[in-house]
């Protein structure tokens, strides 16, 4: 099916949506489903909504959806939580994996929170346990005999920059590490393949470029042949093996959805399995595909035409994710600009303005658009001025 599909999404008028990879936009028929689960199955169903509006499954339906885009088999993913939370469970499973050892590595381009989970479980676990950080170009020389975990995020949220799974999945065995990697900025982005990587444990998020809508539950994938030997720390009783048992001891139920914890967030599962629906008919090797064109022709656009910028991601396609990213000394006041200007992209400390491309709804005229008015911005200094200095709490 040709992309784009505009025709799927709300999207108001006016605006070139570039950050798709932090918030995905609104698909079409996604509102209408809300209210549908809020009146007529919470509403008119009540309690008996867990059986006859099948809310139970939900966590293991809609993860076997996301599987489809991730190259993982059905069974192997469930949804729940925060992505926070589905670090500290993956990461926690993994070092009891490894017994003897008790380094988790990872690298300083990963998002904060993965770090500070880690940094969390390293504490809580106390005597010599450690969260080792590199840069991301030395992780392949760090992965050595003391490594029980390596837990990187594929795509780098900053620069875009895109570790090589495979290779780095092949180090960690190689050394007996378990891998865990984050697919935060890579799930309905890039081509994921779980299967081929063979890693032990990958998580995201789904609210990114899975279009879930602000706060929609995380997921996580567990290899198929560790699920029933992954210990889940946080031992909630809905992923207990008989949670309407009552048993008074937990006993971790089979397979991944063990890793469940508490009452799923219907609501949210809802609203985020209708809008998986706009994945039907494409393939991820279609939207990588439009998504590098996209990105190239930006990219070229903005160092014909902005000069001031200076591009940080990485220049070959084939190690970048689906954003880019340009440094600026007035990233701030300038994306401000942008916005009010209905080009919306956004922040990152000190001074990255970032940009995603999420060729589900973006074309080459919105490139080249967005691009007229950062050239207009930037050429007139429209930036400068005192109200776009002012920062928001949200970036
Ligand atoms: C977006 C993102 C998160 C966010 O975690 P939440 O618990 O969902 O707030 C975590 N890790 C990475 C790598 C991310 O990109």
């Amino acid at each position: 099916m040709a992309l784009p599909r505009k025709d799927l999404f709300d999207l108001p008028e006016g605006v070139i949506y570039l950050d798709g990879n932090s918030l995905g936009p609104l698909p079409k028929g996604v509102a209408e489903r809300a209210a549908e689960v809020v009146s007529r199955e919470w509403g008119g169903e009540l309690i008996r909504g867990w059986n006859s509006c099948n809310w139970m499954e939900q966590p293991a339906r809609v993860g076997n959806r996301i599987a489809k885009l991730i190259g993982a088999p059905e069974g192997s993913v469930v949804m729940g939580d925060t992505l926070s939370i589905k670090v500290f469970q993956a990461l926690s499973a993994g070092l009891a994996m490894r017994p003897d050892r008790r380094v988790i590595l990872s690298d300083n381009g990963n998002f904060p929170t993965d770090l500070y989970m880690a940094e969390g479980l390293v504490a809580m676990k106390g005597a010599g346990f450690e969260l080792r950080v590199v840069d991301p170009e030395q992780v392949a020389g760090a992965i050595t005999d003391e490594v029980a975990v390596v837990m990187l995020t594929e795509v780098d949220y900053r620069t875009g920059r895109k570790h090589d799974m495979g290779a780095l999945t092949k180090l960690a065995h190689e050394a007996g590490a378990v891998m865990l990697w984050d697919l935060a900025h890579s799930a309905g982005a890039v081509e994921v393949d779980l299967t081929a990587s063979n890693c032990e444990f990958a998580v995201g998020c789904t609210y990114k470029y899975l279009n879930g809508g602000p706060g929609a539950p995380a997921f996580i994938y567990v290899r198929p042949n560790l699920s029933e030997e992954a210990e889940p720390v946080l031992s909630g009783w809905l992923g207990h093996g008989a949670p309407f048992a009552f048993e008074l001891n937990y006993r971790p139920a089979r397979g991944v959805e063990r890793m469940r914890v508490g009452t799923p967030p219907v609501i949210q599962l809802s609203v985020l399995e209708e809008a998986l629906k706009v994945w039907d008919g494409v393939t991820m090797a279609g939207v990588r595909a439009a998504s590098v064109a996209l990105s190239e022709r930006f990219i070229a656009e903005v160092e014909a035409r902005c000069p001031e910028l200076t591009l940080c991601s990485p220049r070959d396609a084939a190690v970048r994710g689906s954003q880019v990213s340009f440094r600026f000394e007035h990233g701030y006041a300038a994306m401000q600009a942008l916005i009010a200007r209905g080009v919306i992209g956004d922040f990152r400390a000190p001074d990255v303005m970032r940009f995603g491309f999420t060729p589900l709804y973006l074309d080459e005229a919105n490139v080249v658009a967005a691009v007229d008015v950062m050239a207009e911005v930037l050429d007139g200094r429209l930036w400068d001025r005192e109200e776009y200095r002012r920062a928001n709490r949200v970036t």
